[in-house]
C-alpha cells in the first residue's frame, strides 16, 4: 500500500477495513522512499520515517482483525548500495521492496514523453540492467513492477526473452522475490507487472513469486487478486512469499 506518507491517497488505517473485506489476512505498507534526491510529491521525505514507522506500529497495536507489515519501496541507484544499505540496517521493517523508477535522472513513469526520440529497444535493455543490479545488491526482499519500462505501452522489437531469463536467475541466485503487480492494470499498459507472456520463465528458474496491489488508494486494497491468482496456477506457481521482519515464508494460495 501506498498511504499519504508518500503518494497514497488516505492514511494507513483507512485502508485497513477494505482489506479486510477483501479476505486478506495480512496488509502491508511500504511508501516511496528515494534517497539521494529532493524529495518530490510522490515519496516520502526521509524526514518522516520514524513517523511513519511509529504510526504503523501504533495501529498495528490497536488492529486485532487483521496481521499489519511496515515495509518500504525503496529506489535503487548503481553506486550507492552502502549508503542504502546503512540507512535501511537499522530500520525495524519486515519487508524491503526495490525498485527502479530512474534511468539517469528522470523516471520511466511519469509520462511517455520520456520515451519519445529514444531507443525503445535499448531503454528496455537499460532498464533490465539497472533491476538485475538491484537485484544482486542484496539489499532487497522483493522487486517491485520489474518490468515498469512497459508502462506506456512502447514496444521493443528485440527479443525480450534473454533480458527476463537473466533477470529470472539472477532473482534466484540472490534470493530476490518478484512480484505480480495488480496495479499495471489501472495504468496506461492496462495489464500486470510483470509482462504475462514471460512469467512461466520465472516459475522455469523457481523464483519465488508474491501478489501486490500496490494500492494508491483504499478502494485499490487487493484488486484482481483472484485473477493474479489464477494466472500464477495457470503458470504453475502454488504458494506465494509473505515477509515478517525480513524473514520469508511461503504460503499456499
Ligand atoms: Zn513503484
Amino acid at each position: 500500500m501506498h498511504s499519504s506518507y508518500s503518494d497514497g491517497r488516505s492514511v494507513p488505517g483507512d485502508y485497513i477495513a477494505p482489506a479486510i473485506a477483501a479476505g486478506l489476512s495480512e496488509i502491508g505498507f511500504s511508501e516511496h522512499l528515494t534517497l539521494f534526491k529532493d524529495p518530490e510529491d510522490w515519496n516520502m521525505n526521509p524526514v518522516n520515517i520514524s513517523p511513519y514507522i511509529s504510526h504503523l506500529e501504533t495501529l498495528r497495536k490497536n488492529t486485532k482483525s487483521i496481521k499489519i507489515k511496515i515495509g518500504l519501496e525503496v529506489d535503487f541507484f548503481a553506486g550507492k548500495e552502502e549508503e542504502i544499505r546503512a540507512y535501511l540496517n537499522p530500520l525495524p521493517l519486515d519487508y524491503i521492496i526495490g525498485s527502479v523508477h530512474y534511468l539517469g535522472e528522470k523516471t520511466v513513469d511519469n509520462g511517455p514523453e520520456f520515451y519519445e526520440g529514444k531507443s525503445i529497444n535499448k531503454l528496455f535493455e537499460a532498464y533490465f540492467d539497472s533491476v538485475v543490479t538491484a537485484v544482486a545488491s542484496g539489499l532487497f526482499d522483493i522487486i517491485g513492477h520489474c518490468d515498469l519500462i512497459r508502462i506506456y505501452g512502447y514496444k521493443p522489437t528485440s527479443d525480450l526473452e534473454p533480458l527476463y531469463r537473466k533477470l529470472a536467475k539472477t532473482m534466484k541466485t540472490h534470493n530476490v522475490v518478484f512480484e505480480v503487480n495488480t496495479n499495471g492494470r489501472n495504468r496506461p499498459l492496462a495489464d500486470f507487472y510483470p509482462d504475462r507472456r514471460f512469467l512461466h520463465i520465472f516459475r522455469e528458474e523457481n523464483v519465488p513469486v508474491c501478489v501486490n496491489s500496490d494500492a494508491h488508494m483504499p478502494s485499490r486494497v487487493g484488486q484482481y487478486f483472484d485473477e493474479a491468482y489464477e494466472l500464477l496456477r495457470y503458470i504453475g506457481f502454488t504458494e506465494m512469499a509473505v515477509f515478517d521482519k525480513r524473514v520469508r515464508q511461503m504460503v499456499p494460495f
